[in-house]
Order: structure tokens, then C-alpha cells, then sequence
């Protein structure tokens, strides 16, 4: 049997020590890095030897990887590093792991050309002032094999282990059966299709109604395929939450796990974000101030084999393993990610432009099945993930106690952005510009330096925390540096003014995606298969566009287990939520919700526009109906007041909750049975009509000739869909849905509305 390991994973595994150091430094980014290890190799003579394969064996483990360069005339093997900011201030154990790294590809080279003896470097480069700083020392060949025998000999025992590991794994995944007797009604037309886009290595869009239960539809065929396909991994990924803990209990339901046992050897973590799982909220991530940092590494080891023998490692069971090791359970878990087989979090550990997950799928080289729960959401939070802002409030704050060092920096940034309002004579509220401004951006970009510069320092002279507000103001500028010089059709660079005090001019500039799919199509492409799901994902070419899948990902429907006999759907078409027809339409909505309670009293949901409607609306019904009892959704509540509004849906309860379209209560809301019998729509979901919706439009309809129906209309009606999803969730449900605007009745609304609706052909 031969077992293969990276030479970065194997000193990720063999060589840290100490500390866990999460300091603020601002490491270069991706491009930053590769731009730097281009520009280092350039600067080599003509026998320069770049990104030099080198592979080598120890008994069964065969050690690959690729050293940056070699020069044969000074016989010096070189390990590149990028960095911005004080080259002192690098830990030593991350000095430590690069030196290790270059002397397991020095032995590797010593073995491979027969040379006694080697001289090895560590080249850093500062990305700011692009100057070289060489650490070199020279070893004898026996001594740095020697090194990498004693490397290899720590690691084989664990290689063993996990190659025994996916065997069994493999194994029980080949034998394992649907956990119940039957598939639900549509679930294994779901489960189908699912299986043949991993099996095929292609995405798939599947639009399916909810209660056929798509969370183990997906998973099941998922996880059959990883024997088959030989895949390495399986990503879950949700929008929300609640779609996590669905994932996690579908898992165990397929592993039929008991308390703490179970009969399937699959390991599952939950990647939970930092600020949950955090257990010093008011301390930084490094030794000197957190406990749970100090040492890390040194008792990594022994937690790990401990996760790796649970198995199952939700958010609970991760943090009782850190813990029982004094270990952070945040940085245990993003370790963890290295040696589980399924792993549930949020969309933006794949997606967005940090993500952990895709970054080590291309490092580990993993064959990956992408499982994306709720896929509706991901056009919304794609743009999200690439979209950064600075307001000039922000700095002017900053600038008020700025430290010496920053003072200039800061003042040249609003100089230019003084020079920017003064550059539009309109004093226009909002405005587009042609692309980020250069010379604004210039000055940005030296501020963002000047500051890295100065907590690097600050954190040198051991200042506890960095100033919250300089660091926040850093992050979102690094970030709208980032992406600005990524800047392209797929985004708006706009310019928000309002007038400050005493004559100052304020503005917030945003480079602002508007589509996704120029991100998120490399995301698709690293994967095997991707799964795209929802039960409202339709068109198929709006998420293909906007998402940057493959002009030929297959889009389909699983049919409804439901008839349209259980849902009654109304449309009212004498009443108009337009804008202007708000005050007109209160009072003939609160008639017509009375008289359907009336018929037939229970629970019922109401939704709308914005919460301002909704008081309206609330205010009237209460006035001509005050005997029928009604709650409504506040602005931010938190998760207790969100629980306490749906508490209220009891089976035998009698009333209305009234609450936002697209809010809380519209999706991921499931209220079986009696404790919903109804819903009413009170508007057709479009996006605000704004001058930042309308330059959607128009760059939509450049790129796709759709601008309408991209940037309203199929959204709204989405939206619409999922609130109305909530009233019927088994197939013994039975409710109504009132859909309450004139447009409800309009040919290409209806055509978006769920097949298996049976559409009330004269309105209510
Ligand atoms: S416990 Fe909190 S402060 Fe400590 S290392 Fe973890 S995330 Fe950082």
C-alpha cells in the first residue's frame, strides 16, 4: 500500500509547535502571493530552476511537492514567502515550519541529484516595498535526511490510521441502505438526480417542494458516491442556522447513531462561526492573551486523535474535545476540517473569497461533492461576499484621535475624497462611477499599509487589543482594496452623499457586485459535482447566469407529493399594493383577512412589503376587527422574541401573525398541520425601485438583455413562493393562500408561481 502526503501537510502536521497566533498581521493575499513568487524568480539568472517537482519515499509514504526555485550555480534551494510589515514581529514557530518545510525539500533534492550537501534560503518578500530578506544556512545531506526520516516516521502511524479509515469508511458507504422503509413521495426522484450529477461530475440545479425531505435526499446519494466516484469529501453548505442542524440530524439518522455510538465510521463536523464558538470573546487570538491559544499546538495531537475517535463532531462534541485539552474550539475545528468526511457550515466556507474549505480542496487536491441547501439564497449572498464599503464618517471618526504615525495617511485619503465630491457639481445623492477612483485608491491603499504597519508594531510593543474601530475600519478597507482592483462588469463602483454638519459632505463608497457568477463560477468548476437545491429555483438560466454555472447545468423539477386539492389559491385582483396604492388597500386587506379567519379560524400568517405596511395594515385590522388576535414581527428581533412569535402557532390556536416578506418568518419556517392553516401575500415581493436596484437592472439587462426580470421580478416572486411554502408542509396538510395584488393575475407571474398550484381562474 502506498500512502501520499504533501510536503505542506506533512509539516503542518509534523512541525508546529507552541502557540496558536491569529494576531491581526495582513497577510497578502492570494494574488499578492503569487505575484510575489513571480516576481522573486524573475529576478533569478537564466538557470534558475522554478517550481521544482520533487517526490520521495518512506517505506509505504510517498512525500510530494514542489519547491519554489533552485539555483544549480550557487547550489541554494529556495523557499518563498510573502509578507507585509516587520519581518521581526513573524513567531518563531512559523519560522520554525518554514524552515522545516524547506529541509524536508532539501533532503528530497539531496536524494534526487545525489548532492552532499545543500545550501537552503528562506526568501521573504515584502510585498509593500518588494524588497528580499534571505535566511541561509547550510546542511549536510545525511542531516537533512535524517530530518525527514524522523518527519515521515511521526506521520506514518496517523497516515496509516486514516488510509484504514477510508477503507472502512468506503466500505460501509458501499453497503449502507436508505435509513427507512420507503422513500417519501418524490424523494427518490430527488436522490436520482442527486447521485448521477456526483457520479457524472457535473452541477445540477433541482428545484423541489419542501417535505420531501431534501436534506437527506441529497445526502444519501452524496455519500453513496464517495466509494464510487472515489470522492474525498462532501460539503454541506447552508444559508442558514436551522439548515445545519438538518444536515447534522439526517446524518445521524443515515449513520443510525445512538447517543454516542455509531455504526457508521463517517466523520461529520459543524464548522461554526468564530464569534459563537468562542469562548474569551474579550481576548485575542495568540498565546500571550488567551488561554485556549497558549500551547496549541503542543496538545493538538492528542485532541485530535480524540475528535478523530468521536466521529461525529457537531458544535457541542467539538467543543467538549477542545476543551477537555484546554484547546480553542473555533481553530480545533477549522484543523478538524482536514481529517472529516462530510462537513456542514455556512455557504461562505466555500464561497466567499477567503474560504477555508475551497482552499484547502485545492490544496489537499480533493475530489468534492458541494451539497448547497436553500440554493435560492446564494445569488443574494454571493454578492454579499464580494461587495465592501467605506464611509467617510468612519475615517473622519478615526482621524479625530488618529496616532501620529496615521495622521498623514488619513488626511491624504479624505483629501481625495474632498476631491471627489468636488469633482461632481450635481451634488447628486447617488452617482456611479466609471470604476474605483485611482488616485482615491492610491491613497487607500497607503493608509491601509500605514495601519498594518502601525498594529504590527503596537502589537510588537504588546498593546493587549488593537483599537476595535482602526481594525474594522482596516478590514473593510483591505477588503474594498481587494476587490476594487478585481473591479469588471461584474460590479458598480457608487457613491452614496448626504450632507454632514456644518457644511461637510459625507458619502459611502461601495464596490458593489451585482454578479456573482464572475467569483463563484471557479468555485463550481474546483468542485466534482456541485448540488444547487431549493424548492424555489427556478429559472433555471437566472441561477446559471447569475451564479456562473455551466451553460449546460440541467435544471430540474421534482413534482410536488402534494395535490392541488390541499391548497386553495386566491388572487385578489381588485386590490393594487403599489407604492401609491397603500392607503387605498388597507382597509379591503383587513376585510378580506377577516373574512377568511372567520370561515375557517386558526392560524394563519400574514406578510408584507416592509414592516411600515405592515403597521399599517395591523393598525387597521385591530381598529374593524379587534376580536381576532394578532402578533406581529418586530424590527430586529433576537433569536428568544423570534422563538416567542412562533410559539404562538400552536395546533389548536386561533389567530394572525403578522410579519415581512422575506424576512425571519417567510422561509425556514415549518409549521405542519393545524399550526398553519393559511397565508396572505400582501405584495409581489419586488425589490424597492431605488436608484441601486435600477443600475441592477441596467447592467443586468447589458449583460443578460433581462434586466426586469433579473432584478425584480423573478426575486419577488421567489420570495412570494417561499412564504407561501409554509402552509403546506406533509401531505396531510390542508390550507389557503391569498395573493393579494392585481399582478398576481399577470401571465408571466403565474408562469412563476408552482406547478402544482391550482390557480383560482377568477380571484377571490
Ligand atoms: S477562544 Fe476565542 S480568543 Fe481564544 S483563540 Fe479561540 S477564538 Fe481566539
Amino acid at each position: 500500500m502506498t500512502l501520499n502526503v504533501a510536503v505542506r501537510t506533512l509539516c503542518a502536521f509534523t512541525a508546529r509547535r507552541g502557540d496558536l497566533d491569529r494576531r491581526f498581521t495582513p497577510a497578502p493575499s492570494a494574488q499578492e502571493g503569487m505575484a510575489g513568487h513571480a516576481l522573486v524568480t524573475g529576478r533569478r539568472g537564466p538557470d534558475y530552476q522554478r517550481e521544482l517537482p520533487l517526490e520521495g519515499r518512506h517505506g509505504e509514504l510517498v512525500v510530494r511537492g514542489r519547491a519554489d526555485g533552485f539555483d544549480p550555480a550557487r547550489r541554494r534551494l529556495e523557499e518563498i514567502k510573502t509578507h507585509r510589515g516587520d519581518l521581526a514581529l513573524m513567531p518563531d514557530n512559523q519560522r520554525a515550519l518554514h524552515w522545516a518545510q524547506v529541509k524536508l525539500y532539501g533532503a528530497l533534492l539531496c536524494r534526487e541529484r545525489g548532492h552532499a550537501e545543500l545550501t537552503l534560503a528562506l526568501v521573504y518578500l515584502d510585498i509593500a516595498t518588494q524588497r528580499e530578506t534571505a535566511l541561509e544556512a547550510t546542511f549536510e545531506a545525511a542531516e537533512l535526511e535524517a530530518f525527514f526520516a524522523e518527519h515521515c516516521a511521526r506521520f506514518l502511524a496517523w497516515a496509516r490510521q486514516e488510509a484504514a479509515h477510508r477503507v472502512a469508511r468506503d466500505a460501509a458507504l458501499e453497503a449502507l441502505g436508505f435509513p427507512h422503509a420507503a422513500f417519501r413521495p418524490g424523494q427518490r426522484e430527488l436522490a436520482e438526480a442527486a447521485y448521477k450529477a456526483a457520479a457524472t461530475g457535473r452541477a445540477l440545479l433541482l428545484e423541489a417542494p419542501t417535505g420531501i425531505g431534501k436534506t437527506l435526499g441529497t445526502l444519501f446519494p452524496a455519500l453513496k458516491a464517495l466509494p464510487r466516484r472515489e470522492l474525498d469529501r462532501v460539503f454541506f453548505l447552508t444559508a442558514k442556522t436551522p439548515g445545519r442542524r438538518l444536515a447534522l440530524d439526517a446524518l445521524a439518522t443515515l449513520a443510525g447513531d445512538r447517543a454516542e455510538t455509531s455504526a457508521l465510521p463517517l466523520r461529520v463536523l459543524e464548522l461554526v462561526a468564530r464569534d459563537k464558538a468562542c469562548e474569551h470573546p474579550d481576548k485575542a487570538c495568540h498565546g500571550e492573551a488567551c488561554p485556549l491559544a497558549r500551547g496549541f499546538y503542543d496538545r493538538l495531537p492528542a485532541a485530535r486523535a480524540e475528535a478523530v475517535a468521536r466521529g461525529r463532531l457537531d458544535r457541542a462534541a467539538l467543543r467538549e474535545v477542545a476543551l477537555n485539552h484546554a484547546l480553542c474550539p473555533y481553530y480545533l475545528g477549522q484543523e478538524m476540517a482536514r481529517w472529516c468526511d462530510v462537513v456542514v457550515g455556512d455557504y461562505n466556507y466555500y464561497f466567499d473569497a477567503h474560504a477555508m474549505l475551497h482552499a484547502l480542496a485545492r490544496e489537499q487536491e480533493w475530489r468534492v461533492a458541494v451539497l448547497v441547501d436553500e440554493a435560492h439564497n446564494l445569488v443574494e449572498r454571493g454578492r454579499g461576499m464580494y461587495t465592501a464599503a467605506l464611509d467617510r464618517s468612519e475615517l473622519l471618526a478615526l482621524k479625530r484621535h488618529a496616532p501620529g504615525a496615521l495622521r498623514r495617511p488619513m488626511e491624504a485619503l479624505d483629501r481625495q475624497w474632498r476631491a471627489l465630491h468636488a469633482e461632481d457639481e450635481q451634488d447628486a445623492a447617488y452617482r456611479v462611477l466609471d470604476g474605483p477612483p485611482t488616485k482615491w485608491l492610491g491613497a487607500l491603499q497607503r493608509l491601509v499599509q500605514a495601519i498594518a504597519d502601525h498594529l504590527a508594531e503596537a502589537s510588537a510593543a504588546g498593546t493587549p487589543m488593537a483599537d476595535p474601530a482602526l481594525l474594522a475600519f482596516m478590514l473593510d478597507a483591505l477588503q474594498l482594496v481587494r476587490l476594487s482592483e478585481r473591479f469588471g462588469a461584474h460590479s458598480l463602483f457608487d457613491c452614496h452623499e448626504r450632507p454632514g454638519r456644518r457644511g461637510t459632505r459625507l458619502s459611502r463608497l461601495c464596490c458593489r457586485n451585482v454578479l456573482p457568477a464572475a467569483f463563484l463560477a471557479e468555485r463550481f468548476a474546483a468542485a466534482h459535482a456541485t448540488v444547487l437545491f431549493s424548492a424555489t429555483l427556478g429559472p433555471g438560466a437566472y441561477y446559471r447566469d447569475l451564479l456562473g454555472l455551466p451553460a449546460d447545468t440541467p435544471w430540474q423539477a421534482v413534482p410536488s407529493p402534494f395535490s392541488a386539492a390541499q391548497l386553495t389559491v386566491r388572487r385578489s385582483a381588485h386590490i393594487s399594493t403599489r407604492y401609491a396604492d397603500r392607503p387605498a388597500s388597507l382597509t379591503p386587506i383587513a376585510t378580506l383577512m377577516a373574512e377568511q379567519y372567520r370561515a375557517r379560524p386558526g392560524n394563519y400568517l400574514a406578510f408584507f412589503s416592509s414592516h411600515a405596511y405592515l403597521e399599517q395594515v395591523v393598525e387597521r385590522f385591530r381598529e374593524h376587527h379587534p376580536e381576532i388576535p394578532v402578533w406581529c414581527q418586530q424590527r430586529r428581533m433576537d433569536e428568544a422574541a423570534r422563538q416567542t412569535f412562533l410559539d404562538r402557532f400552536v395546533a389548536d390556536g386561533r389567530g394572525i401573525g403578522f410579519a415581512v416578506l422575506g424576512g425571519a418568518f417567510a422561509e425556514g419556517v415549518d409549521l405542519p398541520g393545524e399550526r398553519l392553516i393559511g397565508a396572505f401575500v400582501a405584495t409581489l415581493g419586488l425589490p424597492q425601485v431605488n436608484p441601486v436596484t435600477e443600475q441592477l437592472r441596467e447592467r443586468l439587462a447589458t449583460l443578460f438583455g433581462r434586466g426586469y426580470d433579473y432584478a425584480y421580478l423573478y426575486p419577488g416572486v421567489q420570495k412570494v413562493v417561499q412564504a407561501a411554502g409554509r402552509v403546506i408542509r406533509t401531505p396531510a396538510d390542508r390550507g389557503v393562500v391569498h395573493l393579494i395584488d392585481d399582478r398576481f393575475r399577470r401571465r408571466e407571474v403565474e408562469q412563476l408561481l408552482p406547478a402544482w398550484w391550482r390557480l383560482d381562474p377568477d380571484g377571490a
